[in-house]
C-alpha cells in the first residue's frame, strides 16, 4: 500500500515525494484536477458560513443554487432532484422510486431489469441489479428480483428485442437500470446509442421506467454533459455522483421526471417517498458540486474535453494495429485497449502492468486484460504524452 500525501492538478504525490499522473482521475471523480482553487476556495468560504444543517423542513442557498444550475444541464424531462451520499445510494433510490411508483398506482410490478456485466454499487438493491460476480455470492439469497439482458451489439440486438417483447407481456417489470454507452467496471465496455435507443423505446412502450446510472458517465466524460444526451430516448430517472462533487466530498443526486414525482405527491402520507440520510444535501458538498458544474461549463474545460478526445484518437491510430492489441475503443475522454494475451499469462498480469505504470510515474488500474485511461480534464499535453508512452511501453513487456 502506497501512502499519498498530496495531490495537485493531474498529479498524485507520495510520501517520498514521487509523482504519479492520476490517469483515472481517482475513480473518475477529480475531473477538474486535485485541489483546484476554483473549487476549494468556495468550499472553504462556505465552511465558515454554514457547515451542515438538517435538510428537512430547512433549506439553504448552496442546495438551491446547485439545483437550479443542474436543472439547466440535465435532459429537459428531468424536473426533480433527490439528494443522497454516494453512487450506490443514488441507484438504490432510483430502484425504490421505480418500485414504489407502481405500488402507489396499485400495479404489481416487482421485477427489475438490468444489463449483464453492469456495475451499480455495493448496497443491496445496487448489488442486485449489478452483474453476477463472486463478490456478491454471499448475498444473492437476499437480492431483489432482477432479470438480465445482454448488452446490445450489431449481432444480438434483434434477439434481445424479440426476447424482451415476449417477456414484457407478463407486465411485471418496473424499471430498467443501465449504464448508458459505457459500462465502467466491465472494463469500459461500450455499446452504440442506436442499439440502446431501440431497447429503451420498447421498454417505454410497455411503461417500464428507465433508470440511467450516470455515476461514471456523467459530467462530460463521454463528450456530452451526460451520456443520455447522445440518446434520443431520455431516461425517467438519472443517478449522479463521482464527478458531481469533483472528488472533494461524497454526495449523490437522483433526478426524475415530473411524472415520477407526481406519483408520490398525494394527501395520503404513505404515498410519499421516505428516504433521507443525515448528510443529505450537505452545504459544503453542494458548494463543491456547484463550483464543479460552473467549471465544466467554461469554454476552457470544454476545450480540454475536445483536446483529450482528439489526442486519444491520434494515440489510437498509433496503437490499434499493434500485434499485442486485440481491440481499442473510445468515447470522449475514455480510452480503452484490450491486450491479446493467453489465459496462461493472466495470473500476475495486473500486477506486472501496475508496477510498470508506477515505475513510469503513471497511476493506472488495468482491469483484467484491459488498460484504460480516463484522465482529469486539466491534464496537460505533456502529461498525456507520458501516459501514452507508458501504455505503449507496456506492450513491449514480456506479457
Ligand atoms: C462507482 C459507481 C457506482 C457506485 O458508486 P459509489 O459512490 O462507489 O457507491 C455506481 N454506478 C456506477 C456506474 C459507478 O461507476
Amino acid at each position: 500500500m502506497l501512502g499519498i500525501t498530496k495531490a495537485r492538478g493531474a498529479v498524485l504525490i507520495d510520501e517520498e515525494g514521487r509523482e504519479y499522473i492520476d490517469a483515472i482521475a481517482s475513480w473518475y471523480t477529480a475531473m477538474y484536477g486535485h485541489c483546484n482553487p476554483d473549487i476549494t476556495g468556495p468550499v472553504a468560504n462556505q465552511m465558515s458560513q454554514l457547515d451542515q444543517v438538517i435538510f428537512s423542513g430547512l433549506t439553504h442557498e448552496p442546495a438551491i443554487a446547485l439545483s437550479e444550475a443542474l436543472m439547466k444541464v440535465l435532459p429537459s424531462n428531468q424536473e426533480k432532484l433527490f439528494f443522497s451520499d454516494n453512487g450506490s445510494t443514488a441507484v438504490e433510490i432510483g430502484i425504490k422510486m421505480a418500485l414504489q411508483y407502481f405500488y402507489n398506482k396499485g400495479q404489481k410490478r416487482n421485477v427489475m431489469l438490468a444489463f449483464e456485466d453492469g456495475f451499480h454499487g455495493d448496497t443491496f438493491g445496487a448489488m442486485s441489479v449489478s452483474g453476477l460476480s463472486s463478490y456478491n455470492g454471499p448475498f444473492e439469497d437476499h437480492f431483489i428480483q432482477v432479470e438480465r439482458i445482454e448488452v446490445p451489439t450489431e449481432n444480438n440486438v434483434d434477439k434481445i428485442l424479440s426476447g424482451l417483447k415476449t417477456r414484457l407481456q407478463q407486465e411485471n417489470i418496473a424499471g430498467f437500470v443501465y449504464e448508458p454507452l459505457v459500462q465502467g467496471a466491465a472494463a469500459m465496455k461500450m455499446h452504440k446509442p442506436e442499439h440502446l435507443n431501440r431497447i429503451l423505446e420498447l421498454l417505454k412502450s410497455h411503461s417500464v421506467l428507465t433508470i440511467a446510472d450516470e455515476v461514471m458517465t456523467g459530467f462530460g466524460k463521454t463528450g456530452s454533459y451526460f451520456a443520455s444526451d447522445q440518446l434520443s430516448i431520455k431516461p425517467d430517472i438519472i443517478c449522479l455522483s463521482k464527478a458531481l462533487t469533483a472528488g472533494l466530498l461524497p454526495m449523490a443526486i437522483t433526478s426524475c421526471s415530473k411524472e415520477i414525482y407526481d406519483a408520490f405527491y398525494d394527501d395520503e402520507i404513505a404515498k410519499g417517498f421516505f428516504h433521507g440520510h443525515t448528510y443529505t444535501a450537505n452545504p459544503l458538498a453542494c458548494t463543491a458540486a456547484l463550483s464543479a458544474l460552473n467549471l465544466l461549463q467554461t469554454e476552457a474545460m470544454q476545450n480540454n474535453i475536445s483536446r483529450i478526445t482528439s489526442r486519444h484518437q491520434q494515440f489510437n491510430e498509433t496503437i490499434k494495429n499493434h500485434p499485442k492489441v486485440s481491440e481499442t475503443r473510445q468515447i470522449g475522454v475514455i480510452f480503452a485497449l484490450d491486450l491479446k494475451i493467453e489465459m496462461s499469462r493472466y495470473g500476475t498480469l495486473r500486477d506486472r502492468l501496475y508496477d510498470h505504470f508506477m515505475e513510469n510515474g503513471v497511476f493506472l488500474r488495468p482491469l483484467g486484460k484491459t488498460i484504460y485511461i480516463l484522465p482529469p480534464y486539466v491534464i496537460s499535453d505533456a502529461q498525456l504524452d507520458k501516459v501514452y508512452k507508458a501504455v505503449s511501453g507496456a506492450l513491449d513487456l514480456d506479457l
